[in-house]
């Protein structure tokens, strides 16, 4: 039987056809736009249209378990969405609903699980047995796969690393705290940084460039990226102790991410005389929503709750 994996993004609903014997690899592929601002009535109904797509276009019949993708959190007490970008989405039973429209068992998890769970079992974290998920861009987001699993926890915000908070840092968080990593290493923290030492707005990939041209200030805060960096996922590996670190997002292409010098930031706060966890570039690309939401489908979930895997986060990327 085939596996279908739906990932609802802000602008894009994409769906994958995937065959479990070749689970690296799509059947088809087909998106439809969101169009969130008709409501959430419409949302659903685009989502019906697409497995009916995906059925005549694969020509297979839905299996009687889809996986989800999902902006925002599935509160794991009261069953709602929440924190979703898409806000319409907000305080509706969505898994619950999608389930009755498509009649099958709706299983969901939020684009940085659905992210690491496809780059543990399909890209550069295969072969490892515990995996951490950056999503470092916009936002930071992050999920934790252990065995070819999502670590969904009792809160459903298990690998929630952009909201610890950091030392010394004060600015305020959409969360309501202040100091998070995400106000300090997401990609408008860093321009935001950079703006305040030069007056100028300048995008992230310009920084870069100006950085490896020689500019101080730019240089100054890919410096501090550094060391941030390391002092925030130290504080990870500290307590989950992966074998691998995938860092995708916008921030996550910066080179000196890789290098040595980043190596030895982590090290500074590890509990360990040195670091062997590997830093590595996601292999999956755009197409790692889809595959991560088609293998929540794929995975038997009996001792987890039906509640599927919510995070306490909107929906960011890039
Ligand atoms: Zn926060």
């Amino acid at each position: 039987m085939s596996l279908y994996g739906v990932d609802l993004g802000g602008t894009k609903i994409e769906g994958a056809v995937i065959d479990p014997l070749r689970p690296d690899r799509a059947l088809c592929r087909l998106r439809v736009p969101t169009e969130s601002r008709r409501g959430y009535a419409h949302v659903i109904g685009q989502i019906v249209r697409l497995v009916e797509m995906l059925e005549r276009e694969s020509g297979t019949k839905r299996p009687p378990c889809i996986g989800f993708g999902t902006p925002g959190v599935i509160d794991p007490e009261i069953g709602v969405l929440k924190n979703s970008n898409s806000v319409c989405l907000n305080g509706r039973r969505l898994r619950e609903d999608l389930g009755a429209a498509l009649g099958v068992e709706a299983r969901t998890a939020n684009d940085a699980n659905c992210f690491a769970l496809a780059e543990a079992l399909f890209g550069a974290g295969r072969n490892r047995s515990v995996v951490v998920g950056l999503i470092l861009g916009t936002g930071c987001g992050g999920g934790v796969v252990v065995g070819g699993r999502v670590l969904e926890g009792l809160h459903g915000i298990a690998g929630e690393w952009g909201h610890n908070p950091m030392r010394g840092e004060r600015t305020p968080c959409y969360c309501g705290r202040a100091g998070c990593v995400e106000t300090v290493i997401s990609g408008p923290a860093l321009e935001r940084h950079y703006r305040e030492r030069t007056g100028r707005a300048v995008r992230l990939p310009e920084i870069v460039r100006r950085a490896a041209s020689g500019e101080r200030p730019a240089q100054e805060t890919l410096r501090r990226l550094r060391s941030k960096f390391g002092e925030a996922i130290a504080a990870v590996i500290n307590i989950l102790d992966p074998d691998a670190v995938v860092i995708g997002g916008g921030v996550g292409n910066i080179d000196l991410l890789y290098d040595d010098a980043t190596r030895h930031a982590v090290l500074k706060h590890v509990f360990n005389t040195s670091v062997r966890t590997e830093f590595l570039r996601p292999l999956l690309g755009d197409s790692a929503g889809v595959f991560g939401a088609a293998m929540l489908s794929a995975s038997s979930r009996s001792e987890a709750k039906p509640a599927g895997s919510p995070r306490a986060r909107p929906s960011r990327s890039g």
